[in-house]
């Protein structure tokens, strides 16, 4: 395992797991890894709570693909990006000194709207419109304009993302070794005027999509990466692309995206 010297916590409960951390970080500290008030300073960021923790730390931490990050539930719950829990701190130990703990590499997804600086996320971003009508948008692949949408918006996931919203609305569960975005829609209209794929489709890293919004109406479009919302006036372009920006996160070995799919959902 590398020789990781320092740790943050990114505790989103508070003074409610104000314990919990100091216990934590006793352990870290047993395994030679002292912690640290800044996330910019880590070797390692954990989160403690569920994924929402874990999406909430990664974007705190302005997704540094230059640490690794690691999720510690606070209760017993099975989550996808956790991998430890609290309740079992033996194990975390115990899996620390034998290195038995793999390092996984999740894509990013890039956002960038109209000419601002990209964002990213690790879930998904949508775009709907927040007014009470459907939204009308070129999609295009390349430069290529592949489809006009009309209706309430649009989902682009990453594959650790897919077994999240994009599972929801019929979108494919995706192995986080493929490093695609995979394009799902949020209810089209699909008529003799309108015509969509109808299906969510998978684009490859070197491919980027680009929404195009109607400027005829003003949607005052809502954007969202995770579990945050994006707010920018006038969208009127969005740029999406699987970044080259690797979330390094610390999992239990034998423990595989596959393993956490059929627990959660069979
Ligand atoms: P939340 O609204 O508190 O939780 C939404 C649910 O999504 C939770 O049950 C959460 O599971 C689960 N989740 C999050 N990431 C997941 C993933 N990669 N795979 C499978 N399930 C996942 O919000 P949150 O906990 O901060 O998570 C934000 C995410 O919620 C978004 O990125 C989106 O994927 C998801 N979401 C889903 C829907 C939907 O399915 N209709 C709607 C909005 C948002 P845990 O409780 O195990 O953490």
């Amino acid at each position: 395992m590398i020789n990781y010297k320092s740790v943050y916590f990114y505790a989103p409960h508070g003074e409610e797991t104000e314990e919990i951390r100091k216990e934590l970080s006793e352990l870290f500290n047993r395994l030679g890894i002292s912690t640290v008030e800044s996330d910019a300073e880590a070797d390692i960021i954990a989160s403690l709570g569920g994924d929402g923790a874990f999406l909430q730390a990664v974007r705190r931490s302005n997704f540094r693909d230059d640490c690794v990050y690691l999720g510690i539930a606070i209760d017993s719950a099975r989550y996808f990006y956790v991998d430890f829990h609290y309740q079992d701190i033996k194990s975390l130990e115990e899996a620390f000194e034998r290195d038995d703990i793999d390092v996984r590499n999740y894509p990013a997804l890039e956002v960038k709207v109209n000419d601002n600086n990209p964002s990213y996320c690790l879930n998904e971003f949508t775009l709907r419109s927040s007014i009470v009508r459907t939204i009308k948008m070129d999609v295009y692949i390349n430069d290529f304009l592949f489809e006009q949408f009309n209706g309430d918006g649009i989902l682009v996931s990453t594959p650790t993302g897919s077994t999240g919203y994009n599972k929801s609305i019929g979108g494919a569960v995706v192995d986080p070794l493929i490093h695609a975005m995979q394009v799902t829609e949020l209810a089209s209209v699909n008529n003799n005027t309108h015509r969509t794929l109808g299906t969510s489709f998978l684009l490859n890293k070197d491919r980027p999509l680009t929404l195009l919004i109607d400027k005829n109406t003003d949607y005052y479009p809502v954007m969202s990466l995770d579990n945050e919302a994006l707010s920018v006036r006038n969208t009127e372009k969005v740029e999406l692309r699987m970044s080259d920006k690797l979330i390094k996160t610390l999992k239990l070995k034998n423990n595989t995206f596959w393993h956490k799919t059929q627990r959660n959902f069979l």
